[in-house]
């Protein structure tokens, strides 16, 4: 099966032969350095500044969003949301959940954030915390984080921000933007398997950490094994040893050559599906690169054509929220974002829509931007 889901991802042949090594503890002096050399990886992956905690939660990228919610701010705690789709109303329940004392600014479906409309907000009140999700995977929109980090950081507040659809494939920098907590998951634009949520908690951050934390999600639990090397919990120890071979991947290549290569491909992949009447959700100017998402030529039903493709190899997603039964969504993260895959897409596009030469039609256009 051909994987171009916005996650999971396909995992690279490296990525797999690491998952294959042999059992050992979670104390074990080899998987104590293999931590450590996570933990370098991802200071090069956030640039999160010195003094800040850095590590994976076993769990999945909802447990990083969740973990630096509630880490960072307390039940009747003025909370600002951004929200631009799915993941952002994710935020929106969590929040609910533990009672904080939460204000939610949404934009426009398949529309970026508007840093007015930010700016007029954080006028009104003082804010504890302000969140926002970088690339949201259900409309795939790119919010613009630079604008926004500069205000929230003006206003003093603790930033926070989901990156899983961002980091490990564009360079990201916690220290230059002020951003206090970041998080992905291991399954997106890292291409690991699923079960890890790595992270970035600022100095800044620590010295803030609220008063209930939960307990498995508590962050300074989280330091006492990667940082202090004690039993906290019995980790995913083969995930481990995946993630960092992942990073490692990640880092060889560089992060501005990874963003390139989803752009590159974007681009291409975009065009030719916009001459078969495909067209892109997302607002020009404010498209995540990772995420292609895009609506069916007029006539045809997102559902039909996704269960064409997936019947000859090629999974894809459709719509979720405010996309659901509207759209296709093309993933594009890590090795997703590869020329080899997205032949195969269009060769079997070509058949679910009856048309001919798409495979070659591709190829050309690729040929013209030149991988
Ligand atoms: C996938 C995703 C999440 C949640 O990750 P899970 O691993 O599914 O829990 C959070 N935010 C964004 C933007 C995502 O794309």
């Amino acid at each position: 099966m051909v994987l171009l889901t916005p996650g999971p991802t396909p995992i690279h042949p490296r990525v797999q032969t690491a998952l294959g090594k042999e059992m050992r503890g979670h104390l074990d002096p080899e998987v104590l350095a293999t931590n450590r050399r996570i933990r370098e990886h991802l200071n090069k992956l956030f640039d999160p500044g010195p003094g800040a905690l850095l590590a994976a939660m076993p769990g999945s990228g909802s447990l990083g969003m969740e973990a630096g919610l509630t880490n960072l701010a307390d039940e009747g705690d003025a909370v600002l949301l951004l929200v631009s789709g799915t993941f952002g109303e994710r935020m929106v329940e969590i929040a609910h959940a533990y009672q904080f004392d939460y204000k939610v600014l949404r934009s426009e479906p398949g529309h970026p954030i508007d840093p007015q409309a930010v700016a007029e907000e954080l006028k009104h009140r003082p804010y504890k915390l302000v969140a926002l999700v970088h690339g949201e995977t259900s409309t795939g929109v790119l919010n613009p984080v630079e604008e926004i980090a500069e205000l929230v950081q003006a206003h003093g507040a603790l930033f926070m921000l989901d990156a899983v659809t961002t980091a490990g494939m564009m360079p990201l920098s916690m220290q230059k933007l002020g951003i206090d907590y970041a998080f992905t998951g291991s399954q997106k634009c890292l291409s690991a398997p699923p079960g890890l949520a790595p992270f970035a908690l600022s100095q800044r951050g620590r010295e803030c950490l609220g008063q209930v934390r939960g307990w498995y999600s508590d962050l300074s639990r989280v330091a006492v094994y990667w940082e202090q090397e004690g039993y906290f919990c019995t980790s995913p120890v083969l995930l481990h040893y995946a993630l960092e071979e992942a990073l490692k991947l990640a880092l060889e290549e560089g992060l501005e050559n990874r963003q390139k290569r989803a752009e590159l491909l974007y681009g291409t992949v975009l065009s030719l599906l916009e001459e078969l009447g495909f067209s892109a959700y997302a607002a020009e100017g404010a498209r995540l690169p990772t995420v292609l998402v895009v609506r069916p030529p007029q006539g045809l039903e997102e559902a039909e054509i996704r269960k064409g493709l997936y019947a000859r190899g090629v999974s894809v997603a459709g719509g979720i929220g405010p996309t659901a039964g509207k759209v296709l969504r093309l993933g594009l993260m890590g090795e997703s974002a590869r020329p080899e895959h997205y032949r195969v897409f269009f060769k079997a596009l070509g058949e679910v829509l009856g048309k001919s030469g798409l495979e070659r039609a591709f190829e050309e256009r690729l040929g013209l931007v030149a991988f």
